[in-house]
């Protein structure tokens, strides 16, 4: 029997996407182990954001609701991972690969005693209890096979992979309310405010859509043009490194090699060459669109629809066009 665990990480209360695939990975591996599911929620609201978990797969809901946890803290996060984990007997602790769970995940492992798979695409438990995973190395271009064998393995899931399912709908999970696990006083390194950088609401690690801007840009204020047509699809806007090294978008846009890893259902690629640095980092999306004005545009190999064109006439004529059919 190999029970499960999850960290469900929130955003302005709720439980995030990537923490809800989660959950639905747990559940099957709960299933295959013939194992309990239980879920970690931390901060003020815990209880009351952890409710639907029951309907997403979770037996239980383990929440802390401590006010000096509202904000991320690295340590005291880890910890209250690894307490959840021993009290719930856990053979397996499930991180999402967001910004915190790809830095809290290796800390808990390591207050465990526990192996860390990172950036897994698939995950499963053999006959002997080892866990093994799946994840894409030398930028996408191969896969490694990756194994942890000790009682406990924790494993960090890349988002928009595994799908979020409602497994029991209308269904409830015992909900436990449990101590921090370490003293606010004992908690050395605290975030004491997040603020939000501009526009930017989807951070593109987690996004579903993503539409990005290159240097066939020409400038910042063309942005407008990407951020618009994001706008309308509901997804976040990303950036080649030139858009980035230009100074015209933030780097917490770039995606690629030496940016953000991602794989959205939808990759909108406006004026960018193709890159391998920049293929890198979206090969991996569900379907791919280019824009570009080069017919030989590297980037046409990786995409499923490529438009050939201005992407200055291409763009708002899109944009048009999404909001037209949304609004129908
Ligand atoms: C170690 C290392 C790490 C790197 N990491 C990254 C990374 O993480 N992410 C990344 O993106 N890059 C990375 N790079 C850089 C990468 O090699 C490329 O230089 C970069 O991706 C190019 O960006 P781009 O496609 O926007 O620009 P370009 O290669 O200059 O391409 C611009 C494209 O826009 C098209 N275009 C121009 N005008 C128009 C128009 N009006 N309408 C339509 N299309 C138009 C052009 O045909 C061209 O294809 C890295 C490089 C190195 C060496």
């Amino acid at each position: 029997m190999r029970n499960v665990l999850v960290f469900g990480e929130r955003r302005d209360g709720d439980l995030k996407k990537p923490s809800l695939e989660a959950v639905s990975v747990g559940r099957r591996l709960a299933d295959a182990g013939g194992g309990t599911l239980s879920v970690l929620v931390v901060g003020p609201g815990a209880a009351e954001a952890a409710a639907a978990l029951g309907a997403h797969g979770a037996d239980r809901v383990v929440a802390c609701e401590a006010e000096h946890l509202a904000l991320y803290a690295p340590e005291a996060y880890a910890a209250q991972i690894a307490e959840a984990a021993r009290a719930e007997g856990a053979g397996i602790v499930l991180v999402a690969g967001t910004q915190m769970g790809r830095d809290v995940a290796p800390r808990a492992a390591a207050r465990l005693g526990a192996g860390c798979l990172s950036d897994l695409v698939e995950i499963e438990t053999a006959g002997d209890g080892t866990v093994r995973g799946r994840r894409p190395v030398y930028s996408g271009k191969a896969y490694a096979r990756v194994a942890s064998r000790g009682p406990v393995a924790v494993a960090i899931l890349r988002p928009n992979v595994f799908p979020a399912t409602v497994a029991r709908p209308g269904a409830g999970a015992d909900a436990v309310a449990v101590p921090p696990a370490l003293a606010p006083e004992r908690i050395r390194v605290r975030t004491t405010a997040v603020e939000r950088g501009g526009e930017q609401e989807i951070d593109v690690a987690e996004a579903s859509i993503i539409v990005s801007g290159g240097r066939g840009l020409k400038g910042p204020e063309s942005f407008s043009l990407v951020r618009d047509l994001a706008r309308a699809l509901g997804g976040a806007v990303g950036a080649s490194r030139a858009a980035v090294d230009a100074g015209w978008i933030p780097h917490s846009h770039q995606v690629g090699q030496t940016g953000k890893v991602v794989s959205p259902n939808l990759y909108v690629a406006c004026g960018i060459s193709g890159a391998i640095q920049h293929l890198a980092g979206m090969s991996s999306s569900k379907v791919i669109v280019a824009v570009n004005k080069d017919p030989e545009a590297p980037i046409f190999k990786a995409a499923d629809y490529g438009v050939v064109g201005d992407l200055f006439e291409v763009l708002p004529r899109l944009t048009e066009e999404v909001r037209r059919l949304k609004s129908s």
